[in-house]
């Protein structure tokens, strides 16, 4: 029997356990052991994606079939470099798995980026999915037009939820305090910016269609740029099929009929933010104006501004750094999925913060399997038993299953499918309920 910690309960970790799971057979058996700082498991599924997108998140069905296997067991509270040390962990088991995501935020680095009301999706988001460390995230919704860089699916969300009748929302999971909040909201314009042309968008086109659906709220697509950027990728030959259909889907909302509401969501193009302007808080974007000139993204020696109260930046993330590991282009220094000896890692903590939830399942079985090649004779020893601190409380699979159930029976009296608790003390004494 292998000893396997999976140091990360989101949905690479999840995969991975399955992918071990799945290479079982009467000579190859493996004890996983997931450790998460967090006392809640699910990882963006709980603190990333949408609470408008409910359907996403049925893949923690999954993720409770594989934790209801015999040979798993949740260790939550439970944080890499302060409770265990790597090299402990290393010590103890015969692969040590880091499926810690990249959490960080990118930084723009052009001047007034520190304003106030200049926020990172990385604090955005996971305040209005109720993550604990983010309850507290100050984000003033008092003014009339947000602006949310970067033209991909996360993007999207930011400006959707911030665009969006907050009624809206009601019958989701969204965080308490953020609805209360965004029902205060005198937000009425979201103006999304890329930096490149409709054909480089990194949204993907089933998030594209749902724009259209929207019912408080007229989304705006310059149909100029779009047939432009048809044109410009019908020259650079034929089109691949998930282009074709971002530009169909960006197409249809460009032409799609307004419903003259007062909530405004408006995508623009070529468009590279070059400086926020305000007297402490944020006032004003300067862009540059870009076009697309052989194929390439170059500015057009134009800049113009949108004036804005709120500026969220939504460009991508990086992995944070921590003792024992070193960090290469926002991701953990590894080749496929190995880092040495009997380190390695998967997911957002791999190959970056790219793809959808889905995508971490085939890329967990390849570094399954490359585990599985690398395996030496199973090691004897205790496991994080012999490194925890006695007292230590951990929110095991029978404590957690507590806090989803007390979550879920809340929801069904307040017509949700859950009402998350983001109290971390209040977490763990519900887990011990
Ligand atoms: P992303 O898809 O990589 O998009 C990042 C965007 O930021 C791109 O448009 C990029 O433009 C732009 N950007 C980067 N640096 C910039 C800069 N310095 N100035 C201006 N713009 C800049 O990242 P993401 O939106 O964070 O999403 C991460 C992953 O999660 C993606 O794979 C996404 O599909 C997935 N996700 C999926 C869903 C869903 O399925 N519903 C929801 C959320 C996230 P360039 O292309 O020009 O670099």
């Amino acid at each position: 029997m292998y000893k396997v910690a999976i140091v990360g309960a989101g949905p690479a970790g999840y995969f991975t356990a399955q992918a071990l799971q799945n290479a079982q057979n009467d000579r190859l058996l493996f004890a996983i052991d997931m450790i998460e700082r967090l006392p809640t498991p699910w990882g963006l599924v709980r603190s990333g994606v949408a609470p408008d997108h409910p359907k996403i998140k049925t893949v923690s069905k999954v993720f409770e079939k594989v934790a209801k296997e015999p040979n798993f067991r949740l260790f939550a509270n439970v944080e890499l470099g302060k409770d265990v040390s790597l090299r402990d962990l290393r010590d103890q088991y015969d692969v040590v798995i880091l499926s810690t995501g990249a959490s960080k935020g990118r930084k723009l680095g052009i001047p007034g980026e520190d304003l106030d009301n200049s926020l990172s999706a990385a604090e955005f988001v996971p305040w209005y999915n109720a993550h604990p460390d983010y309850v507290n995230t100050e984000a003033d919704l008092s003014c009339d037009t947000a602006v949310v860089i970067g033209a991909g699916n996360v993007a999207m969300d930011v400006a959707r939820i911030l665009a969006i009748d907050p009624t809206e929302l009601d019958s989701t999971d969204v965080a308490e305090h953020a609805l209360l909040k965004l029902k205060q909201s005198k937000i009425r314009t979201v103006i999304i910016c890329g930096r490149r042309g409709p054909e480089h968008a990194a949204f993907t086109a089933p998030e594209l269609r749902d724009l259209a659906k929207l019912e408080n709220t007229d989304v705006y697509i310059n149909n100029k740029q779009i047939q432009d950027a048809i044109e410009r990728a019908n020259i650079a030959g034929e089109i691949e099929k998930d282009l074709k259909n971002n530009l169909e889907a960006m197409s249809l909302i460009a032409k799609h009929s307004k419903k003259s509401v007062e909530r405004k969501l408006e995508i623009k193009f070529l468009a590279t933010p070059i400086e926020f302007k305000g007297n402490n808080k944020i006032e004003e974007i300067v862009f540059a104006q870009n076009k697309v000139e052989n194929g390439k993204v170059v500015s057009s020696g134009e800049n113009f501004s949108i004036k804005c109260g709120l500026v969220i930046s939504a460009i991508g993330y990086d992995s944070v750094e921590y003792p024992g590991i070193t960090i290469e282009n926002g991701r953990i220094t590894n080749i496929a999925g190995h880092i040495e000896h009997n380190l390695y890692t998967t997911g957002w903590a791999k190959r970056g913060p790219t793809g959808v939830i889905g995508t971490n399942k085939s890329d967990s079985r390849d570094v399954v399997d490359l585990i599985v090649k690398n395996l030496k004779e199973p090691k004897v020893s205790e496991g994080i038993t012999a490194l925890l601190k006695s007292g230590h409380e951990v929110i095991d699979q029978l404590a957690w299953e507590k806090i989803n159930a007390s979550e879920v029976i809340s929801g069904e009296i307040a017509g949700k499918p859950r009402v998350k608790e983001v109290d971390w003390k209040q977490l763990l004494s519900l887990g011990r309920s």
